[in-house]
């Protein structure tokens, strides 16, 4: 059961004190008329009352027709009958107190709270109260979206603490491991690899940096190439508009760096602050943020969002399909936090990320290639120990849902290894080095892609290069030698480095 109760005001052009019997005439009317459809009352002018150059309207409704809505039908209204008749205008429309009622599917277990309304939930039965509303609120659909929020953020109480969905697809043999150590540390105390020189980064000195670009090799000749996919480079600056379309936004505005412009680049502007770094020898971080424009855009996260907008309102020639490209250019950035670790965990990591974009049949018949590479290049090349398990879409995750099990036409897999150092194979976390979605239309709706007759669905695949460097090393150890054949044909001898006294 839904209930509308909305107080609004117009403003009107004209003194109308005068006009009582047509008010009422138009009132009847339209109650009649726009908030009727056949015997149906869509809502209903409950009271009025004119006042100078005011009419105030109580309006409610069941919800077939939103009064707010409503009203927008009956300023059209009043100002034809109106106008004509007696040359009054409408000039504005207050939303002076606005109830909506609506039912939840559960009892929220705490408080909700939205912007530009009070909530009150009593049982099932959520209230929104809202004052003070534009005429640019109700037309901007905002008032469903609330109802949305407020029953997303009750549902998402019932997901908190809940287990993630995993289910096993796969698993290899258990592998003998060479070693229990954490092979960032290793690598550090070796000097491959340089922590710093800010948070969650990381330099990687030759040793180190030859088997980043190993992996990436191996990922390039031994899956991408072999399946057809070719390169694009793509920028690594994300503006907004994009992270808003494929959800990223609302989904983890906590985790992204964030890219900010000068406000102007004309040298005087900046005087003040040249100054003050010549005199001081620090930053002058106040003087600073007077200088810079708010954001708009976004170090890159993923790389699909901006493959996806390079293909915005296109149309897709039948025989480019399936599309298959990748990038390996843009350098991921998160904000991990209290999360990071070693260089799994970073806020800056390599990624090389292949979309695909074509017809059902033709996405799952890729998922089944791209899964027999990739179990090539960890059975042959790595003998890696590791396994594959549906799990949730990030995108779902950040609803707080949890996938079903559904088909699995659409769905992620996550591919995990073991990491001999955390612990034993049971009681430790295994490390997700890479995943691949297959996501339905859900970013080709997003961003209007089309083909000439086929109906599309995308995908992708993250292959992070930082964690199939620790994945492989965590099990094979720092020693060239140790190290499987098949990897020792790509990666025989590390550089020599670099030596310091
Ligand atoms: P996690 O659950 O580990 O945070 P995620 O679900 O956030 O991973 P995705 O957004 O699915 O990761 O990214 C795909 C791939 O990108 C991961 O499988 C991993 O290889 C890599 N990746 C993601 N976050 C990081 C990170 N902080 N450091 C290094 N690699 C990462
Ligand atoms: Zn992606
Ligand atoms: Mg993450």
């Amino acid at each position: 059961m839904m209930r509308f109760a909305l107080q609004a005001r117009f403003t009107l052009s004209g003194d109308v004190s005068g006009l009582t019997k047509e008010f009422e005439k138009f009132i009847a009317e339209t109650n009649e008329s726009i908030l009727k459809k056949g015997p149906e009352k869509l809502a209903v002018i409950e009271k009025y009352a004119i006042e100078k150059g005011t009419l105030s309207l109580f309006i409610t409704s069941e919800g077939t027709l939103r009064p707010h809505n409503a009203l927008l039908q009956i300023k059209n209204a009043l100002s034809k009958d109106l106008g004509k008749t007696h040359h009054v205008g409408v000039r504005g429309i207050t939303i002076e107190n606005y109830m909506i009622s609506f039912d939840l599917a559960h009892e929220p277990l705490k408080e909700v709270t939205i912007p530009f309304a009070e909530v009150k939930i009593q049982g099932k039965q959520a209230t929104m109260v809202l004052s003070d509303v534009s005429e640019e609120f109700l037309r901007r659909n905002y008032i469903d979206r609330m109802m949305n929020r407020v029953k997303e953020k009750v549902e998402n109480q019932y997901y908190e603490g809940k287990a993630e969905f995993w289910k096993l697809i796969w698993k290899s043999k258990e592998k003998p491991s060479i070693w229990t150590q954490d092979p960032t540390e290793q690598m550090e105390s070796l000097g491959w690899l340089k922590q710093g020189p800010t948070k969650g980064k990381w330099f990687y000195r030759p040793q180190a940096a030859a088997i980043l670009k190993t992996m990436e090799h191996i990922a390039i000749k031994e899956v991408l190439e072999p399946l057809g996919f070719q390169e694009v480079i793509e920028s690594h600056i994300k503006p907004f508009e994009i992270w808003l379309k494929t959800g990223h936004m609302e989904g983890m505005p906590y985790e992204f760096y964030y890219v900010a412009e000068p406000k102007t680049r004309d040298a005087k502007d900046w005087e003040r602050f040249i100054d003050l770094t010549k005199i001081t020898k620090e930053v002058p971080v106040e003087e600073l943020q007077k200088n810079l424009s708010a954001p708009t855009a976004g170090i890159c996260y993923a790389q699909c969002p901006m493959i996806y907008w390079s293909f915005k309102g296109k149309t897709i020639a039948e025989t480019s399909l399936p599309v298959s490209v990748y990038d390996k250019t843009a350098i991921s950035a998160r904000y991990e936090s209290g999360g990071r670790h070693g260089i799994e965990r970073v806020d800056e990591f390599h990624r090389i990320e292949p979309v695909y974009i074509g017809t059902r049949e033709q996405l799952l018949s890729l998922r089944e290639k791209l899964l027999e590479r990739y179990k090539h290049v960890f059975n042959d090349i790595f003998d890696l120990e590791w396994r594959m398990a549906w799990v949730t879409p990030w995108y779902m995750q950040q609803a707080g849902k949890i996938a079903d099990e559904g088909t699995q036409d659409t769905g992620t897999i996550d591919f995990e290894a073991y990491m001999p150092y955390r612990g034993t194979r049971q009681d430790s976390e295994w490390l997700e080095f890479q995943n691949l979605s297959i996501l339905g239309d859900k970013y080709i709706t997003a961003f209007n892609i089309k083909a000439q007759k086929s109906v599309l669905w995308s995908g992708c695949s993250g292959i992070g290069l930082e964690r199939w460097t620790t994945a492989f090393l965590a099990q094979k150890g720092l020693d060239p030698k140790s190290w499987p054949d098949g990897f020792k044909k790509y990666l025989q001898n590390l550089p020599e480095g670099i030596q310091f006294l």
